[in-house]
């Protein structure tokens, strides 16, 4: 949004509550200890949130529950575990340890409400939002495959070209193809080729670590200094927004903040964009409530904070006998879109995708084998180690997670930060939808992982027992109807004309296990435009 305004001489503000970060210095994937940490958080990079009551494990799904080789299972209660929810804040937020994957929606993912009575539709179909894809894709440097899913209609080829899958990845493409399922390059924000002034990826597999090749095209080596060169952006990090005050005649009128030494400021423009992800910005409206909001900013109709939607997640891995030396790819270098559409799975509503994921699940170096692989101590785990690593390879399996009633994000009652603002409390539930196509893609995933050649299972993460989530979505849905919305389709509050809102908050469905970035982005530029045009907002 940064970008697209400034570009259009649009003088921009951009308030960022974290610490900016340099590649160079703050990242540890050159350093001695690089495997001790995952993402190396710098102070005040990390949110604070809480959690509703969880929900009793259903037993009927108990070959879910998340366990490893070395611990057994790991979460022992009964009730699903607060696990994490995986952000940063910081200057490019958390496309900092982002592993790169961008994707289009799939378009029949954006109708669940017309074509399959769940979610809500998009207020425009794909084609409205194909043009700014492009767009984005050149600015991030995509590299993706020529010939792409035949359902995501394209104008543009992909800026470069397709990295090659990993000996590891090689593999699991091999296995998937005797089970009759296609397994193609995955379209990643990782450069194939020397790209606007950055290298090509080393294959070091460190992206959620935070890369310092400069390579992965996360915001702050992309949009951000791009929009500052413009010379009409300002950034200021450490500055986190603490409310937004509305004004008579329907208009924002300013935003107060702490900025980086800690004194409270106020600032006014004419427009006022939110973009503070999912959980954080329904926060911030509804702490933002007033003598003309009272129950908080944008929800007239009661729907912020409603309809959040978590990420349906698995991630399994197996031991193949054969030395693949797995540790050596990025991210998610290939992937399976056979099951991505919303009515792919038999008997459920809601798509999935599969990606190679042993780098995300973590077998990047030998600390996480001894950990995780190889058991006991001395002579026994040392041959233990010798004999597997590298050998480990790991599926990832993400599907459409579908509003309910009981997921929402509403303020803590009682805990605050140091502002004294409440913080977000995340309330979440998988039904037993959610729960089948969970089904679904761990059965799948194992069935990948055998016809690749692997023999035991050694982990299997899911969120059927731990809230484990990296993609958040939806509470501050856009719609045509301001009765069950809160934004309209250029992401403008129903209500107040100069307040947006463009983060994954804004998203009526989930889609089936794509990526949400590049829509992010997206999206962004085309509300950009508009707001550019509509000199009246
Ligand atoms: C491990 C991991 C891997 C992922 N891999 C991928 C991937 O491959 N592809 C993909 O598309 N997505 C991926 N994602 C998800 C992706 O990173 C997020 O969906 C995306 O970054 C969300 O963007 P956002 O703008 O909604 O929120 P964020 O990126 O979280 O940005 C919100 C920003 O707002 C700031 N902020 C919050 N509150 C305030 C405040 N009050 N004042 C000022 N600033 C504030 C935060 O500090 C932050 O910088 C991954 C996520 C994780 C955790
Ligand atoms: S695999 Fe490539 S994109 Fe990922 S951290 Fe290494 S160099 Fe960067």
């Amino acid at each position: 949004m940064a970008w697209a305004l400034s570009s259009k001489k649009i003088k921009v503000l951009l308030l960022e509550s974290g610490p900016a970060y340099d590649p160079f210095k703050d990242y540890l994937l050159d350093k001695p200890q690089w495997e001790q940490t995952d993402f190396p958080y710098k102070a005040n990079s990390k949110g604070k949130y809480s959690f509703g009551q969880m929900q009793e494990l259903d037993k009927r799904f108990a070959d879910f529950e998340t366990f490893n080789h070395v611990l057994g299972k790991l979460f022992k209660t009964g009730i699903r575990a607060t696990g994490t929810y995986g952000h940063v804040k910081g200057v490019g937020g958390t496309t900092l340890m982002y592993s790169g994957e961008a994707h289009r929606m799939n378009p029949e993912a954006m109708k669940m409400k017309s074509r399959f009575q769940a979610a809500a539709d998009w207020p425009f179909d794909y084609k409205e939002l194909e043009p700014y894809y492009c767009i984005a894709e050149q600015i991030v440097g995509v590299a993706g495959p020529t010939a792409d899913d035949a359902k995501r209609y394209r104008s543009k080829p992909y800026p470069l070209p397709p990295h090659r899958p990993s000996y590891g990845s090689s593999k699991i493409q091999a296995g998937c193809r005797k089970l009759g399922m296609n397994f193609v390059s995955n379209s990643l924000g990782i450069l194939s080729a020397p790209y606007d002034g950055r290298p090509p990826c080393n294959y070091c597999g460190g992206c959620n670590r935070g890369c310092q090749r400069t390579d992965k095209g996360s915001v702050d080596r992309t949009f951000i200094p791009k929009a500052v060169a413009t010379g009409y952006c300002t950034l200021r990090a450490g500055c986190q927004v603490t409310g937004i005050e509305a004004g008579d005649n329907d208009r924002i009128k300013s935003v107060s903040y702490v900025d980086s030494k800690g004194n409270i400021q106020q600032v006014s423009g004419r427009i006022v964009v939110v973009s503070c992800g999912a959980i954080e910005t329904p926060r911030l409206l509804l702490a933002s409530s007033g003598r003309h909001a009272p129950d908080g900013l944008c929800n007239e109709s009661g729907m912020v904070g409603k309809n959040f939607m978590e990420t349906l997640y698995a991630i399994t891995s197996a031991l193949h006998d054969e030395r693949l030396a797995s540790y050596r790819a990025a991210s998610a270098d290939i992937i399976c879109w056979d099951y991505n559409n919303p009515d792919a799975i038999k008997d459920v509503i809601g798509g999935c995708r599969f990606s190679a994921a042993t780098a995300e699940a973590g077998f990047a170096g030998p600390l996480n084998y001894a950990l995780r692989v190889a058991k006991g101590w001395g002579k026994g785990h040392k041959e233990q180690m010798r004999q597997t690593f590298g050998n480990v390879i790991s599926v990832a399996a993400i599907g459409e997670f579908l509003p309910n009633t009981k997921s929402y994000i509403d303020l803590d009652p009682a805990a605050k930060d140091a502002s004294g603002i409440p913080i977000a409390r995340i309330n979440t539930y998988n039904t037993e939808m959610d729960l089948m196509r969970l089904r679904f893609m761990m059965e799948t995933s194992r069935q990948i992982l055998f016809s690749s050649g692997a023999g035991k299972i050694i982990e299997q993460i899911s969120t059927y027992d731990s809230f484990t989530s990296s993609h958040v979505f939806g509470t501050c849905r856009m719609g045509k109807d301001s009765r069950d919305s809160v934004l309209n389709a250029y992401c403008q509050s129903h209500r107040w004309k100069n307040l947006f809102v463009v983060d994954a908050s804004v998203f009526p469905s989930s889609g089936g296990g794509e990526s949400p970035s590049l829509t992010i982005e997206a999206l962004a530029i085309r509300t950009a435009g508009y707001i550019a045009e509509n000199k009246s907002t």
